[in-house]
């Protein structure tokens, strides 16, 4: 029977990713849901393509221009976030690859796991905001979550085997961005296009400005604790500016194990997919010859200093990485929009973290309130300095 696959965010880079690896593989995999927010034209076109069983246009404003387009073919169409989250209770769902950008991706999570999908997880905000709340309820619901992160991929690809054998160490290599080796003066005076320009990877604009500021490797720091069960101070950040070796796990003999290839998402997608199979692709192949040296290096942590800002984060605990997280996704939102500058983005995320009401131990309506609450407090913030 073929894998029932809703795609949660499939108008995005992530999300076309996948539709490319069902499109190859159409005996295996079959879409049940797809998921957009405002890109209604793209997910008209998907749908008629893929023909789920359902589609969502989270913002209400579109709902219309879909349902009128799909009113010819059996395909249900809802509006809201709300249905974005209540669709995961579909029985025809086996597998939830979760693409949406940022905390909009935790609450469908949540109920996906509740009730009992696999998760391929892209979305690393969720782990970020909730990795305990995540972790834990897919334990007690025996579900699994599978990375896509390519560098979560990587570690989790070089753990097959290892059931019995604990890590000692993670290695998460980090590109470094477009602006890898360069100092604040520099820095004073980078625009939107030059912090959109990744040297090795093609993705949406958020997780783009989050590799330039080095916070998506914060990010992944805690999402890689969350998935693997390690504690911070077992993860060292490694730059890499090829892209090719995607992460390392060192065992307790010494012994590291890695997994490597070209800078694609379509293999850890498409990884996440078969596990613990590995499919035919037919994407580009590594050759040596195109790489004779693949270097490594150390995170320039005073100049980028958004990965400091979410070690801090998570040693701290509690709603401090969702204050983070919320502070983060404003701040790169004005920077795209091209309000504030590149070095504002970690100034606001520290005030912001100075600022915010801290809890212990946060229940999912105080991530709720902490992420709406501090969503507006850090546009007022913007908005004061900046009038
Ligand atoms: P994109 O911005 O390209 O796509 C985001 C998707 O989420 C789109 O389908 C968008 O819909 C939808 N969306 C946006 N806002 C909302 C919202 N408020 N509610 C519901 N849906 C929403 O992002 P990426 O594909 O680049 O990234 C997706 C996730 O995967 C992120 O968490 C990112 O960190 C992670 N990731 C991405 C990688 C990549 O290579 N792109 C690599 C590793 C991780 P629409 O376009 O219709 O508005
Ligand atoms: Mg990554």
């Amino acid at each position: 029977m073929k894998k029932r696959i809703a795609i949660l965010g499939s108008t995005g880079s992530i999300g076309l990713q996948a539709l490319n690896v069902i499109r190859n593989h159409p005996d295996l995999f079959e879409v049940e849901v797809l998921t957009a927010h405002s890109n209604y034209e793209r997910l008209i076109q998907q749908a008629i393509e893929f023909r789920p069983n359902t589609v969502v246009i989270t913002n209400k404003n579109h709902y219309s221009k879909v349902q009128d387009a799909l009113s010819a073919y059996d395909i249900k169409v809802f509006a809201g976030d709300k249905s974005m989250t209540d669709v995961m209770e579909m029985s025809t769902i086996d597998m939830v690859l979760t693409a949406v950008v940022g905390f909009a991706g935790l609450r469908p999570t949540l109920r996906a796991i509740e009730y009992g999908k696999t998760i391929a997880l892209a979305n690393k905000e969720t782990m970020v905001v909730a990795g305990k709340m995540v972790t834990d309820l897919a334990r007690d619901k025996g579900v699994a979550i599978l990375p896509v992160d390519s560098e979560h991929s990587a570690i989790f690809q070089s753990l097959v085997g290892e059931t019995f054998n604990p890590i000692h160490k993670i290695f998460l290599t980090a590109s470094g961005g477009p602006f890898y080796g360069k100092e604040v003066d520099f820095l004073r005076n980078v625009t939107l296009a030059d912090a959109l320009k990744h040297p090795n990877w093609v993705m949406g604009k958020k997780v783009t400005i989050d590799s330039a500021t080095l916070m998506n490797k914060g990010l992944e720091v805690i999402e890689a604790k969350w998935l693997f069960n390690v504690e911070v101070e077992q993860i060292e950040v490694v730059v890499h500016p090829q892209s090719i070796v995607h992460s390392l796990v060192e065992f307790e003999d010494g012994s590291i194990k890695a997994q490597l290839g070209l800078p694609s998402m379509e293999l850890p997608i498409q990884y996440a997919f078969s596990y613990p199979m590995r499919l035919t692709s037919n994407l580009p192949r590594f050759n040596f010859s195109d790489y004779p040296q693949l270097t490594f290096g150390r995170p320039d942590r005073d100049t980028f200093q958004c990965l400091d800002l979410a070690y801090q984060a998570i040693e701290k605990g509690g709603n401090m990485p969702c204050i983070m997280n919320a502070a983060n996704e404003i701040a790169v939102q004005n920077f795209i929009e091209e309000k504030i500058h590149f070095l504002d983005i970690p100034l606001i995320i520290k005030a912001m973290m100075e600022n915010g009401r801290f809890i212990d131990k946060p229940t999912l309506d105080d991530l709720l309130e902490t992420d709406f609450e501090l969503r507006i407090k850090t546009q007022q913030w913007i908005d004061n300095k900046h009038n």
